[in-house]
């Protein structure tokens, strides 16, 4: 029998189970301390108790297609139509589900770029796609054009996701560029998972693929909620492409999940209508977080992998004096000595470096000293 997603548990879901059971600090799943901002959980109050409560658009409550068109036109000048070109979907994972659904053929090849977020190569075998995975090594986590263009070769479909999930890093120009070049050159889609585009250090600037205008007609770009509000467990995420592709990720998206609750909806896309003051202070506490658990780690003994982007910054164990690979270090860390990662060899369909383990920072001050005293006896 020949199985399309394997009958596992995702490392994210095991680990925070993992943790649940034994008490341990979670610097595993990506997930923030605190709640997102106040005006946007009041809206969803509020329109839990007014409405709407019935069906919304299929494609998503209009009001939030525009606040999603015009939040990127304001901050990244993307020109998209919000009525045919913004689809709401119930998270980013429903996003990556649509898109790939819509666009792989059985047979097709699919380009992936390792370590990549783990729904990736499940959902383009689930649909009959053939994943090639290209690597990427730390600490630059850079693109080889190269070993790029050969993977790429006859490519229905390239999926890249920046920022990076789990490295912590931006993709280069260069990159983009290679990236680009190959879809061009394959007339294949480009599929961008944009989830953290704004879990960014002050003054660093996303730079979206779906500006290029050559790729516009090509390119479907995947944002969240989740990550843009902090807000992870509400699932309010979308798609954005030219209206033509649109209709088709609609055509998928109607039978996946149909609709998202319009009461989140509603809140979000009030967030997105008055996002700067949330943005700004988002941004300088993700920087203040990340250099207290990095610095925490440094003091400790561990090597720091650099990074400028996401929840996430990465810890080299074998350069830190760790002889175990990663998986097994990161369960005697939460057997022994109550701190979880997440192992990146998790984020490889094959073998992959197996001496990075992924650490959470979007933590309160008192639970990053926690876990960095944790950490620090496990060297
Ligand atoms: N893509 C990437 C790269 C992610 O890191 C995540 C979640 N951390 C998702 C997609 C899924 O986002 P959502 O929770 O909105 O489904
Ligand atoms: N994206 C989150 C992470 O990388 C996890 C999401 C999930 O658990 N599916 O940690």
């Amino acid at each position: 029998m020949s199985v399309l997603i394997a009958p596992k548990t995702t490392v994210f879901e095991a680990t925070s189970a993992a943790c649940r059971a034994s008490g341990a600090i979670n610097l595993g799943q990506g997930f923030p301390d605190g709640c997102g901002p106040l005006a946007v959980r009041e809206a969803a109050a509020r329109a839990v108790i007014d409405g709407p409560h019935h069906y919304p658009p299929m494609a998503g409550l209009p009001e939030l297609r525009v606040a999603v068109a015009d939040h990127y036109a304001r901050h990244l000048g993307l020109a998209i139509e919000p009525m045919d070109g913004v689809t709401v979907t119930s998270g980013a994972t429903e996003a990556l589900a649509c898109a790939i659904f819509a666009l792989v053929e059985p047979g097709d090849a699919v380009v992936i770029i390792e370590p990549a977020y783990d729904a990736y190569a499940p959902l383009v075998r689930r649909a009959g796609g053939v994943v090639r995975a290209i690597e990427v090594r730390p600490p630059d986590w850079r693109i080889d054009r190269q070993e790029l263009a050969r993977a790429a070769e006859g490519a229905r479909l390239l999926i890249v996701n920046d920022p990076v999930n789990p490295c912590g890093t931006r993709l280069h120009a260069d990159d983009r560029a290679a990236l680009a070049d190959a879809v061009l050159a394959n007339d294949a889609w480009l599929l961008c998972d944009e989830v953290w585009e704004w879990v960014l250090d002050p003054g660093v600037a996303h730079a979206s693929m779906l500006a290029d205008a050559r790729l516009a007609a090509r390119t479907v770009k995947v944002g969240s909620a989740g990550k843009i509000f902090a807000l992870t467990g509400w699932k309010v995420g979308w798609l954005c492409a030219a209206p033509a592709l649109g209709a088709r990720l609609r055509a998928v998206h109607q039978f996946l999940t149909f609709t998202t609750p319009p009461s989140l909806q509603m809140a979000v896309a009030r967030g997105l209508a008055d996002d700067a003051g949330w943005l700004a202070a988002m941004r300088a506490e993700i920087a203040g977080r990340r250099a207290r658990l990095a610095a925490g780690l440094r003091e400790a003994g561990y090597a720091v992998l650099p990074s400028d982007a996401t929840w996430f910054l990465n810890v080299d164990l074998a350069a830190s004096g760790v002889a175990m690979d990663d998986a097994a270090f990161n369960a005697r860390l939460i057997a022994d000595h109550g701190v979880a990662g997440i192992p990146v060899s998790a984020f490889y369909e094959n073998d992959g470096p197996r001496h990075i383990l992924r650490l959470c920072h979007a933590k309160a001050a008192a639970t990053l000293d926690a876990a960095v005293a944790r950490l620090g006896a496990a060297l």
